[in-house]
């Protein structure tokens, strides 16, 4: 399996959020020996050592994009059948006139398509060992660099990393009903998850990105703009944030996709609007009645458009109506309550099951860490 190459211009949100300034030492091209096979290829006239993973006792030199990092083939072998393949097969081999091995620095040079940031995320989870649960902090990766090791450790076949970052953006960006809050940062990051979920075939937080969609201002599914959250600083960016168009766009399925979930989320909501409760009341007020009143004046009526699309939201709005100050009986309240609360999840789990077709245990399951 093949990641797809680096193509459409990326959008950065700035230079600033480095943690680790790339203070490169540019390879000299004519040291590295390199005759030009394509002269269209640019990428051949810079050569970079990268900072971080150039190892004096690395055996291989491995070149992603114009950067190459010197490190330990047995090391990454051991890790994924991916790497056996890659240093044996003869796949990745880098030739500097179609017959002779390029070498640096006395390193057989491999060539490995895809990303840089998706292979320095990948180094740098297995040299410094975040791959293993319960070592790091995780709460405070960013959702790009567990991105970036998702779509590292899934194209490169790394079970491990690719477990681990899926629970951890599964624990951050969530598969549960409490992540329905339209002002989650999720928010702002959710084509980017339904992209992110497509590519590297995963589910669980399919649901939770795709609802996040009817949040987003007049359902902006192409949404473009590089969000920055506040607390971006005390996150962790293995490098400079970088997402490219085809890390957030939609393809035409997940268009039509939430087209109907729109559909299915107003359909939801109208039903809910339209039935006040008839729950009997245990004390013998006339509860139903009263409310039969007063529904349409403090439900109904006041709704303003947009939370015609959100119904959790919008049902979490009557749960917190003071009703009982409105003159129903506290037995009914809470039944009322009870019942609105199930009739959130009910809708939740449509989503997931009416709306994306998945099967329970693809939306809430989180993988167990063994
Ligand atoms: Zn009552």
């Amino acid at each position: 399996m093949n990641e797809p190459s680096s193509g459409s211009s990326p959008t950065s949100s700035g230079a600033q959020r480095h943690k680790r300034a790339p203070s490169a030492a540019e390879l000299d091209p004519n040291n590295s020996k390199r005759q030009k096979a394509d002269p269209q290829d640019d990428k051949d006239s810079i050569l970079i050592q990268h900072p971080n993973f150039w190892y004096p006792d690395g055996n291989v030199v491995v070149r992603v994009e114009n950067y190459l990092f010197r490190i330990h083939s047995s090391f990454l072998k051991m890790k994924s059948e991916f790497f056996v393949e890659f240093f044996e097969g003869g796949a990745g081999t880098a030739e500097s006139d179609g017959s002779q091995e390029w070498k640096v620095e006395g390193c057989k040079v491999y060539e490995l398509d895809g990303k840089k940031r998706h292979f320095t995320a990948l180094l740098d989870a297995l040299y410094s060992g975040i791959s293993y649960p319960n070592t790091a902090d995780a709460k405070s990766f960013s959702s790009f660099t567990l991105a970036c090791l998702l779509r590292a450790s899934h194209y490169r076949n790394v079970p491990s990393c690719k477990k681990w970052a899926i629970n951890q953006l599964v624990r951050d960006y969530g598969c549960s009903i409490d992540y329905a809050d339209h002002d989650d940062i999720c928010g702002r990051f959710a084509t980017r998850f339904i992209v992110l979920s497509r590519e590297c075939d995963e589910t669980r937080l399919l649901v939770s990105a795709f609802y996040q969609l009817l949040g987003m201002p007049k359902l902006d599914i192409l949404y473009t703009k590089v969000y920055i959250p506040e607390d971006a600083d005390k996150n962790y960016f293995h490098e400079e944030e970088v997402w490219e168009e085809d890390e957030f766009v939609l393809s035409q399925q997940e268009i039509t996709t939430a087209i109907a979930l729109l559909q299915y989320a107003n359909r939801r909501w109208w039903e809910f609007l339209s039935k006040p409760p008839t729950v009997p009341c245990p004390e013998k007020s006339k509860c139903s009645q009263i409310m039969k009143r007063i529904w349409h004046t403090n439900v109904v009526g006041a709704q303003d458009s947009d939370s015609a699309q959100e119904p959790l939201g919008g049902i979490q709005k009557v749960i917190d109506i003071d009703w009982e100050k409105k003159g129903i009986c506290g037995g009914c309240v809470q039944e009322y309550r009870a019942d609105w609360k199930n009739k959130r999840i009910q809708i939740w789990e449509g989503v997931g099951n009416t709306v994306l077709g998945l099967q329970p245990e693809e939306t809430t399951a989180v993988a167990n860490i063994s």
